[in-house]
Parts: C-alpha cells; structure tokens; sequence
C-alpha cells in the first residue's frame, strides 16, 4: 500500500477541480495541493462544454435579473439566497479567467461578446465560440502549471474513509499500475462531475458516471434532490453529441415531420428559447402525436434543427456543432436539416451543500455538478453551469485552503483502508458469479431511458425500483474477467457501476414520491406543480435497506412562486 499526504486534496480534474485547485494554491503557496483524477484533466467531459457561460457584464443586465432566471427557470425549487450570493461572484471569474488568457469572442469595439440563451431575459452568456470548455479548461490547466499542485492522473477513487464522523482518507487505484493507493489531506474537495451516464442516450462523455456521488452517499453523506435530471432538447440522433443551445439562440428553429416550427404551441413568448424542460417535453409531445419523424436512424423518432437561415453565422459562431453534424451524421447544417431528440445533459442533483461548498463533514467541500448547492433546483438553466464551476470551485479552494491552514492529517484508520484494499482485490477481482458487468450497466441505462425519462408514471418508476432490485443482485455475481492489474477497465466499470446502481435507486425512488411536476421532473399522473407539499428539496441518506428519504424547506427571499410560462 502506497501512501500519500496532501494539505489539500481536489477528488476530479474538471472545471470545478482546477478552480478549486488554483484557488488554494493562491490563498498560500505554502500548502500543497494534491489533485486526483480518474482521467487526465484535460480529457475530462468540462472540455465538451459548448455554448456559454452567464455572467453580468453589461450595465443593463442586473444581478437581480440574473437571479430571477434562474430562479424561475429552477422552477422555485432553487435556493433564492444561493442564488442571489451566486451571480454576484461570477463577473469577476469571467474577467479572471480573461486576463489568464481564455480567448472569449469580442464585440468589434473589443468588449467581451454575450450571445442569447435559453430562458435569459438578458444575453448574458460570455462565450468562446462554441468551444466554451475547451477554451476555459486550457485556461485552467496552463495557469495550474504556475503553483505547486500535484497532479495524479489516472488515478481512481473508490471510497471515502470517515471515522468518528471526520475526514480520515480516501482510497484509490492508481490504474496504470494497478497499485493500491491511499490519500491523505487536511481538507477534501469533491469535484467529480455529474452522473448522466446513468441514461443510454445523454450528450455526457462516457466517464460521467456518478463517482463522487456515489462515494459520498456511501460514506453517509446526503445527497441532494438527485430526482431532477435535466433533458437537453437536442441530442444528435443517434449519437446523442450536444447540439448546443446557442443553435436556436442564434435563430436555429425546431421543425417537426411536416416542417411546421411547432414550438409557438408550447411556449408563445420564447418559442426555442424558453427553458430546456419545456422544449424538452415539447419535443416529446410532437413524437407522441404522431409529429415525429422515422427516418434512417434505427428505431429513434426525431424532430429537425434547422439552421439554413442563419448559415452565414455558423462558421464563426457554431463552428464545432456544424462540424459535428458533418463527421457524425454527414450533414451540412448550411443547407440540411439535423436530426435531435432529447437527450440526458445534466444532474441538478448532488452532494447536499451550500454556497459555502461545505458538506455534512467538516472539512470536506464540494464544488461543480458533483454539488446540489441548490442553485439549480428542478432545472438548470443552460451557461450556468460551467460559470458555478468556476466562481463555486474558487470558493472551494479558498474554503479548504483556509481549513487546511489550521488543521492537521489526521491518523490513518488502517483497519478501513484495509478492509477496502481486501474488497478490490479479493472480493470484486475474484468474484465468480458469470454476470457480465457491461450488460449490467446497459440493461441499467435502458431502464433509466424507459422508466424515469422526461415523463413520468407511477408504475414505470415501480418498474424501474422492482428492476434496479434485480440488477443489484446481478451485481453480486459478477465477473471480471481481465484479471491485469494494469489498466483494468473493467474493475473501473465495477466500481462505477456499483455507484450508478445506488445513484438510479435514489433517482427513482425521489421520483415516485415526489407526486407533482416541477422542472425537469414531470409526472404525467400529477401534471401540476404543488408547492403546498413539494417546495422542498429531498435529502437522500444512505441506509443498507435503500436510501432514507427526507425532505427540507427551500430558502425563499424576494422572489414569490407564480406559475412559470415561457
Ligand atoms: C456536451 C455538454 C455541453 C455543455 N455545455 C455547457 C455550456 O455551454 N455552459 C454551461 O454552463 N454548462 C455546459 N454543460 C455543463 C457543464 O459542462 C458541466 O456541468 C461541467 O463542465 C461539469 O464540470 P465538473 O468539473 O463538475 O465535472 P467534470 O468536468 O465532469 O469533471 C469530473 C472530474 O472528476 C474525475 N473523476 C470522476 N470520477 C472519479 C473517480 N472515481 N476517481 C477519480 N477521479 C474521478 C474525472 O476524471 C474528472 O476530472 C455542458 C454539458 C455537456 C454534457
């Protein structure tokens, strides 16, 4: 067993991970910063990010403005006081970041551009063409060089060890050898993305699989409104590749099979830019009624994405959708319609916390969409994500950095650590029951696609908890059959689908008692949003029996519910 001591210790390497990173190294270059990583950090899904990220630059925009939307985007479900305290530290990372070198797209008089986005009142979404992630990500990852932040690539978490309730360590696979690796910090910050590839058809990079999540809810830590899945309106069919938002708020239109723009029905103010719940349905909807086209791409309907009309602005501003829809699907977005269906974007949910990023365990913070802090609520608004992984990963930072500052490491719990390198090695290597581990993660994400989709019903998600039940004691006879100790992909897949099959259980389990629509999570038995009983976040526990759901008021300021239309 190798063992390592950082004073801070980043658990992921995406946008949230290396804010965080750069905010501690800068708050003291004395303390070392150990950032561990299942990818290499460049690699990781933040780069995908395409179309902007909000932030008020523009004297006519207001903080106010940016709270309301998202605060009625989050469908009342986000917490006001986050939120309000939220958008008033985003500016400054926009022009941070800018002055470390991240190319956003100008106005010709040199001001940052803002472009339109879905369900802004104001465009405020800076951006850097359509490339948004690529660009901070290379920011990030050059400014990192510059501090004293250890780098453990390739790397893989499995638990976090907690003793008397406080941070002790976490344990890992260092996968290209295969050795068994255990970390120490002072201060724990947990940055390890969202958990969308639960679904089969998600815009998500196939590592997206809930780790942090899942580490934390085993560990006893709650998890937050994890029922709320956001659907993007425009997957690519059948790939699912993000066509960004920015599509149609640039003018790309939505056009069903007989070519109608259908989207004035469901939403007669901001048609294709109201929020993504609502064109997401909208979509769902035009299928349904028989307004769906069944075209050559196997089994899936769709509806089109056209963007002939404004050809003239693709290359410069959709540069990377309009490539994406020549070299997956052959199209020229100049002149042909592309095919879209929803497709599973985001996790609202996550690791209970606040605006402060701290968690149920002193000294452990989290940042990004491992974090339910709840800015969000029922639905994220699109280009406010990518802006909470930069201004909530630098309060992290700061937060772990001042923690690390006056306290120490505390003993190793080896009995755990043992027991966890026991459970690798001897249980999951040599478990020897025939089940095949990538025919449970997919028969998993059908079930997910099938019965906890964009509509809801009771019986579905019955299905769905009687089926993951199945799949979990699947799960128990496994067996992993590269038995290598370097690279073993498939151990990887165990690990992450164990965590996928607790994470679904919650998600599906927050569903069917959460009796109304609200967001994302629309139930076709309870069309209505009830906020008598369910203006309040569900706050999942781990328990061995499943999870133990309780629920929480949401923070209210200024901002009353009324009904929400676009
Ligand atoms: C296609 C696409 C486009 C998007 N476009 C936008 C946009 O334009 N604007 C916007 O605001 N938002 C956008 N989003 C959302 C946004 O990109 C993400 O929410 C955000 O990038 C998440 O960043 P993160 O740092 O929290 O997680 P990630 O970037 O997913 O990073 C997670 C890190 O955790 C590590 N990790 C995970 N598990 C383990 C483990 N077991 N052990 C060790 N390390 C682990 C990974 O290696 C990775 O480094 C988009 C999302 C998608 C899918």
């Amino acid at each position: 067993m190798e063992k390592i001591k950082e004073d801070v210790l980043i658990l992921g390497g995406g946008m949230a991970g290396l804010r965080a990173a750069i905010a501690a190294a800068e708050y003291n270059p004395k303390l070392s910063v150990g950032l561990v990583s299942k990818l290499y950090p460049l690699r990781s899904h933040s780069v995908s990010a395409e179309g902007g990220t909000s932030a008020v630059l523009n004297p006519k925009d207001s903080f106010d403005l940016h709270s309301f939307d998202t605060i009625k985007g989050s469908d009342y479900l986000g917490d006001q006081d986050a939120i309000e305290e939220f958008v008033r530290l985003v500016p400054e990372q926009i022009y941070t970041t800018d002055h470390w070198g991240c190319p956003w797209s100008r106005n010709p008089d040199g001001t940052i551009s803002q472009r339109d986005f879905g369900a802004l009142s104001f465009p405020r979404a800076t951006f850097a063409a359509d490339k948004t992630g690529f660009h901070v990500m290379q920011t990030l990852f050059s400014r990192a060089m510059k501090y004293n932040i250890h780098f453990y690539n390739e790397y893989f978490a499995t638990k976090l060890i907690l003793n008397g309730g406080q941070l002790n360590s976490v344990t890992t696979i260092d996968l290209r050898t295969g050795n068994f690796v255990v970390f120490q910090g002072k201060a724990l910050i947990f940055a390890m993305g969202g958990a969308g590839r639960l679904y089969q058809f998600a815009t998500y990079a196939h590592s997206v699989t809930g780790d942090g999540d899942g580490i934390a809810y085993r560990a006893g830590i709650p998890l937050k409104d994890m029922e709320f899945i956001q659907f993007h309106p425009t997957g690519l069919v059948p790939s699912g590749i993000l066509i960004t938002e920015a599509a149609r708020a640039e003018g790309g239109y939505l056009l069903n099979s007989k070519k109608e723009r259908f989207m004035g029905t469901y939403a007669p103010h901001k048609f294709e830019t109201a929020s993504r719940d609502v064109v997401s349905r909208a979509i769902m909807w035009e299928i349904e009624a028989g307004r769906g086209v069944k075209g050559e791409y196997g089994d899936m309907e769709y509806v089109y994405l056209d963007m002939r009309h404004i050809a003239d602005k693709l290359d410069e501003r959709l540069p990377m959708i309009t490539e994406i829809a020549k070299k997956f699907n052959g199209i020229d977005a100049h002149t042909e319609l592309v095919p879209v269906h929803p497709a599973t974007h985001y996790t609202m949910g996550g690791i209970d916390s606040n605006v402060k990023t701290t968690t149920s365990v002193p000294g452990v913070f989290v940042a990004g969409e491992n974090a339910c802090v709840s800015i969000h609520g029922a639905n994220r608004l699109g280009s406010n994500s990518t802006n909470e992984c930069l201004a909530l990963g630098n309060v992290a930072g700061i937060a772990a950095a001042e923690w690390a500052v006056s306290h120490s490491v505390s003993d190793l719990d080896v009995a755990q650590v043992n027991d966890e390198e026991k459970r690798i090695w001897e249980d999951m290597l040599k478990r020897d029951g025939g089940e095949n581990i990538a025919k449970i993660r997919e028969d998993l994400r059908i079930n997910m696609d099938k019965n906890v989709g964009v509509f809801r019903t009771a019986d579905p998600l019955r299905n769905s908890l009687k089926n993951i039940a199945a799949l979990k004691e699947r799960y128990e006879k496994i067996t992993i059959q590269d038995k290598a100790s370097t690279f073993n992909l498939e151990l990887e897949w165990a690990f992450e689908v164990g965590f996928m099959l607790d994470l679904a259980e919650i998600i599906t389990a927050g569903a069917l008692q959460r009796t109304e629509s609200r967001g994302a999570h629309y139930r076709r038995d309870f069309p209505d949003r009830d906020d008598a009983n369910f203006m309040k976040h569900t706050i999942a526990t781990y328990s061995k029996d499943g999870p133990a759901l309780t629920y929480r008021p949401v923070v209210v300021t200024k901002w009353q519910p009324t009904v929400r239309s676009y």
